[in-house]
């Protein structure tokens, strides 16, 4: 895209902002253009829609709006009210959810409501530990959630790198968690919530599903829904969901009052509306048979991505993927993950350094990089591309070290993603 092909996507606003504010618009500009060019493996990230764009730019933004529809702390709250009144009902219907609740800013915020909903500081939770695919907010040590309460952790076993879910029952047995929390930022296969649930009922635990990296595979319909089981779902809606950055929260009706009670005003002051507009085109799309059908594309783009690094010879762990994102362990390439990650960001590959489970390195090293589909895949790249990637990705971590090399890859990467153009118009 051009400057002025940007330009024209921004609108007159975009024209406003150049005019007064050069410099953050050139920001704005090469953001774009860095989007745009370079290929997007970050699991977590996604090109979302011009729509939902549009709704984040909007006047929406200026709106306090504490409280729930009909519920407000401020006058002038009926046109909003409408925007999150649509957005509910949408997330209802789409997962089937008995209540909804679009506030929380962030991934991370929505898990602050549901401690907050169910748990007291010093109560014990059981997570997936972190070296294991665990987030921070599961109970990391930096994080309120290991400073304020007594976090037991499951992993993966060694074997075949799979949740171990009698390991995960012992656990719960022993420790009597008050709640359990399944759901990762690094784990590639699906999770058995009918087992899960059986085991917070052996032991009186709420279930808590994070569902912030393949919620909108569920959406799309490509994998198991957790929301029959769970008590409560929470999720960011900006990774393969493709919506606005944002967290959302679907429980169980019973939890509905303690859910809305501890977004606010528990945690937060006003939603951000232009959000949860943007939350509501979002689950419009993710309603749509075009949507369902590039969610199963991401999978299937993913399996291939990572079928294709083994090729080149790394390994996946848990020998692939079911889901859009793949963990490789690249200690046969001997180069470690950092490297990796730094070579590869110096081709054009836009990826992360991620542990492996039981991984010899420390965290800020590791041995492994961890590869994502869903933005790649709403570009409408497919499989062919898939295996074009992995040889860029092999290629940058063996040579990328040379400067030459590296450029020779960036414009190959170049001319793949020119074919496969963002935002143009
Ligand atoms: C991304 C993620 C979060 C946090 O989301 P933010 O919007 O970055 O706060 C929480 N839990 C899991 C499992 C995640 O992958």
């Amino acid at each position: 895209m051009t400057q002025k092909d940007s330009e024209a996507f921004y609108g007159p606003d975009f024209n406003a902002l150049q005019a007064q504010d050069p410099d953050i618009a050139a920001v704005l500009i090469s953001e774009l253009v860095r989007q745009q060019k370079n290929l997007q493996l970050i699991a977590s990230e996604n090109f979302t829609s011009p729509a939902v764009l549009a709704t984040m730019g909007s006047t929406l933004s200026n709106k306090y709006a504490e409280g729930y529809p009909g519920k407000r702390y401020y006058g002038g709250c009926e046109e909003v009210d409408k925007v999150e009144v649509i957005g509910i009902e949408r997330a209802k219907a789409l997962f089937g959810a008995e209540h909804a609740n679009l506030q929380p800013h962030s991934g991370a915020s929505a898990n602050v409501a549901v401690y907050q909903a169910f748990t007291k500081p010093g109560d014990s939770v059981l997570a997936m530990s972190l070296p294991h695919g665990g987030h921070l907010t599961h109970g990391s040590k930096v994080n309120f959630s290991g400073k304020w309460f007594n976090i037991f952790s499951y992993g993966v076993r060694q074997e075949d790198e799979l949740i171990d879910y009698d390991e995960l029952r012992d656990n719960a047995i022993a420790n009597k968690p008050k709640m359990i929390c399944v759901g990762a930022t690094a784990y590639p296969s699906l999770i058995d919530f009918e087992t899960v649930r059986k085991i917070c009922d052996e032991v009186g635990a709420i279930m808590w599903v994070d569902a912030a990296h393949f919620i909108g595979l569920v959406a799309g319909k490509a994998i198991p829904s957790p929301v029959p089981y769970a008590d409560v779902v929470s999720f960011t809606t900006h990774k393969v969901l493709r919506g606005p950055r944002g967290g959302m929260i679907l429980s169980k009706a019973e939890h509905a009052a303690a859910i809305d009670k501890a977004v606010f005003p528990g945690m937060q002051g006003g939603p951000i509306m232009s959000a949860v507009a943007g939350k509501a085109v979002a689950l419009k799309e993710c309603a749509t048979p075009e949507y369902q059908a590039y969610a199963k594309n991401v999978i299937v783009n993913a399996k291939a991505l990572a079928a294709d690094l083994e090729k080149e010879g790394m390994r996946a762990v848990s020998g692939g993927t079911q889901t859009h994102l793949a963990l490789i362990d690249i200690r046969s390439t001997g180069v470690n993950g950092k490297v990796a990650d730094e070579r590869c960001g110096a081709s054009g590959i836009v990826l992360n350094k991620n542990s492996i489970p039981y991984d010899p390195e420390t965290p800020a090293v590791t041995s492994g990089i961890r590869v994502g589909t869903a933005a790649t895949t709403t570009q409408g790249m497919g499989v062919p591309e898939m295996s074009q990637i992995a040889s860029f990705i092999a290629r940058a971590i063996k040579d990328g070290g040379d400067e030459n090399k590296a450029k020779a890859i960036r414009s190959e990467v170049n001319a793949l993603t020119a074919k496969f153009p963002i935002y143009a118009r």
